[in-house]
């Protein structure tokens, strides 16, 4: 008798604005179904949701928009969100340079854009925990994150600062695991999804 195959994950990426295609393409690689979000009803079928990288303040607006932030904020109590850099603001409890409204569902403060002008973007290697070796890490017009609150915990630095935190269901990189090959970031988060 053939064995059973395991039922795919079904994760959703919010696909209002920015990088969502890429984490389809990198969840598909780690296994998992992704599916575009862009309603409340697209939230309802799926068991863990990425919030891309993209234009933080673009996206909150979009989000408000579609009447989406109440639907997502209620989500993010009941199932797992990974948010990769403007996902990592948009999860954040404070958000500085300038301050905008977040859905504070993680013990985070950030500051956006906060590496500046001369280093916008790099490629730098880390070493998170629970990963096995060295990490490639895509940095965009990253945000910093200036404090880690409560059970959050993290997960890899850069500089000194935390660049990979994890706080009960939900995971935030400031830096784009869906740009390069290695699945590991995105088989972290699945690994929260149950
Ligand atoms: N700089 C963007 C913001 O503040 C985030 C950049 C990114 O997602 N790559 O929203």
């Amino acid at each position: 008798m053939a064995e059973e195959v395991p039922a795919k994950k079904r994760i959703g990426v919010l696909a209002l604005q920015g990088d969502f295609e890429a984490h389809g393409k990198a969840l598909a690689r780690a296994g998992a179904e992704a599916v575009e979000v862009r309603s409340a009803d697209d939230l309802q079928n799926v068991d863990g949701l990425v919030i891309p990288g993209g234009e933080s303040t673009t996206m909150w607006k979009l989000l408000e928009e579609e009447n989406l932030l109440e639907p997502l904020r209620a989500f993010g109590l009941r199932r797992p969100i990974f948010g990769t850099c403007a996902g990592a603001i948009l999860l954040a409890s404070d958000v500085s340079n300038p301050h905008q409204p977040s859905l504070g569902l993680m013990d985070i403060d950030v500051e956006r854009n906060a590496y500046g002008r001369q280093l916008e973007s790099r490629i730098a290697t880390l070493q998170p925990e629970g990963l096995n070796g060295d990490l490639e890490a895509v940095f965009i017009r990253a945000p910093i994150i200036r404090r880690v609150g409560g059970d959050a915990k993290v997960l890899a630095s850069y500089q000194g600062n935390p660049v990979l935190v994890e706080q009960g269901r939900h995971l935030v990189a400031t830096f784009h695991p869906e740009l390069t090959s290695d699945t590991r970031v995105h088989l972290m988060f699945l690994d929260k999804v149950p």
